[in-house]
């Protein structure tokens, strides 16, 4: 969808903004680049920055855990 094109219904009207999610009072959540499709209003959005960081700093961010591994690999 970054590239101007709809998965959904192949439309070409792709507008893009960014924001910052709000988490509650004095809490800076995710920067988002989100896109949205003229035609169909499908959305998708993409956060700014790096995943890895907000896992290793951020006590609210984990690993999802894959079926198959245990709970104590990282
Ligand atoms: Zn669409």
């Amino acid at each position: 969808m970054k590239d101007g094109h709809c998965p959904k219904c192949e439309g070409l009207r792709i507008a893009t903004t960014r924001y910052t999610l709000y988490l509650g009072a004095g809490v800076s959540g995710p920067t988002m680049d989100l896109y949205a499709c003229a035609d169909c209003r499908y959305v998708e959005q993409y956060m700014a920055g790096s995943v890895e960081e907000k896992v290793l700093v951020l006590d609210s961010w984990r690993w999802v855990q894959r079926e198959g591994e245990g709970p104590f690999r990282s």
